[in-house]
């Protein structure tokens, strides 16, 4: 075999690698939709390797070497597709059917004509350069933003995009092949060997980005409440302690706000847990909607639900949950009737030298006790309760033991 045709054997290995790895992030996690084009693009590299094994075997290879031409470029189209999905822009369809539609007669005019190597070279590796072009433009036009990873990615993209300006330069030096004596040339190892090399790199590069991106929507997801959309427990828990942590050390202030609804039984056993789940989505939606944005609102579980507030004082604290009891209380929820109303209780605490993010909870928890106690639909502020501990609260500490009993 040789040296092209051994190169362009490992390609079609790396191709298959690379279709069956986007395959898997598609099938695996659904939101990273940009992963079927990709495996689509990288599947089209598979035939084409086909095809170039077949072409020096036919006897009349015009068709098969436009093939050989084509399906490379529906391929890279697929790719543009495949990244405009993934970072949230329209793909540019019009420039592709453009370069497709220029490109294919402007190839098939070449086969047909005795032309220079460098201008015959030139022609058939644009529209390759264009098709890299507007697959940095996509990321270019993303509004994500781009951190290290996917600027890593522009710059390979737009590297390789030179591989098609090289290429018509090596021609020129080489001395022009016919398309069925390519895979016995030095230009034909010289390009295979370039192609796998960026086929490699970018393909590695995008699929970090893909499962990189799948990774933090699983994570995104596992730590949502789908009833509220809040954080649940444990992405509370996360995120809170490292604020908590950053707070501490930075020595900012700040608050911790947790609210259970008041007589909510009563809510289920009269109305239905149905109605139930539309009052803790309501009062979620309140807890949020007045929040600041650096409040991190969770829901605890069941109807207990908790806001960290850094940069906040107990005054401040108290009228952001003074804002979520008015506001729900005076809410009218379909499923309830029109007359019906909901309260809530809140308990509010103060972060202290030392607080790990349990102290923190079983303090506004008390202040929440005492608010159920005299009366509920109201706000506590914690007392001061016990001095700070000498020594610091061991990392990812949670919260543990139960909750005081409420009235
Ligand atoms: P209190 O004023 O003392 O808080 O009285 P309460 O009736 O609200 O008592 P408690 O807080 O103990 O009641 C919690 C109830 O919330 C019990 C449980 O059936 C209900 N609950 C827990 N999770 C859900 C949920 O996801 N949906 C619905 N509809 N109900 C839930
Ligand atoms: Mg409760
Ligand atoms: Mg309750």
């Amino acid at each position: 075999m040789s040296a092209a045709g051994f190169v362009l054997a490992i390609n079609v290995f790396v191709a298959a690698l690379f279709a069956a790895a986007f395959a898997v992030v598609a099938w695996r996690t659904r939101t990273v939709i940009g992963a079927r084009w990709l495996s689509l693009a990288y599947g089209m590299g598979i035939i084409n390797a086909v095809l170039e094994f077949a072409l020096p075997a036919q006897a009349d290879p015009r068709w098969m070497s436009l093939a050989v031409f084509t399906v490379p470029l529906l391929g890279f189209a697929a790719c543009i597709a495949g990244l405009a999905r993934h970072y949230g822009v329209a793909p540019p369809w019009r420039a592709i059917a453009g370069l497709l539609a220029v490109s294919v007669p402007a190839n098939i005019a070449i086969e047909s004509q005795s032309s220079s190597s460098f201008v015959h070279a030139a022609i058939y590796q644009a529209p390759y350069f264009f098709g890299h072009m507007l697959a940095a433009a996509v990321l270019l036009r993303s509004r994500r933003r781009l951190d290290a990873l996917d600027i890593t990615l522009l710059v390979f993209l737009l590297f390789s995009s030179l591989q098609y300006v090289a290429k018509p330069l090596l021609v020129a030096g080489l001395g022009a092949v016919s398309a069925q004596d390519y895979l016995q040339s030095a230009y034909g190892a010289y390009s295979q060997v370039l192609i796998a090399f960026l086929l490699i790199t970018n393909g590695v590069l995008m699929l970090l980005v893909f499962v990189r991106d799948a990774l933090a929507e699983l994570t995104r997801r596992s730590q949502t409440d789908t009833l509220s959309g809040l954080l649940n427990r444990g992405g509370f828990d996360d995120l809170a302690e490292k604020m908590l942590a950053s707070a501490l050390r930075d020595g900012v202030p700040a608050t911790m706000v947790v609210a259970d609804l008041d007589h909510f039984k009563a809510i289920n056993d009269n109305y239905g847990h149905a109605a139930g789940d539309r009052v803790i989505a309501a009062f979620g939606q309140v807890l949020s909607a007045i929040a600041e944005p650096r409040t991190i609102v969770g829901r605890l579980g069941g109807e207990e639900f908790a806001a960290f507030i850094p940069g906040s004082n107990p005054a401040t604290a108290r009228l952001y949950a003074e804002g979520v009891r008015s506001g729900f209380s005076g809410l009218s929820i379909a499923q309830l009737g029109p007359d019906r109303r909901v309260s809530a209780s809140f308990g509010v605490a103060q972060l202290r030298a030392g607080d790990g993010l349990s102290d923190l909870l079983r303090r506004a928890d008390a202040a929440l006790y005492e608010a159920k106690k005299s009366g509920r639909d109201r706000v506590c502020i914690a007392e001061p309760d016990i001095p700070a501990p000498l020594t610091a609260p061991m990392a990812g500490e949670r919260r543990q033991g139960s909750r005081q009993p409420q009235a």
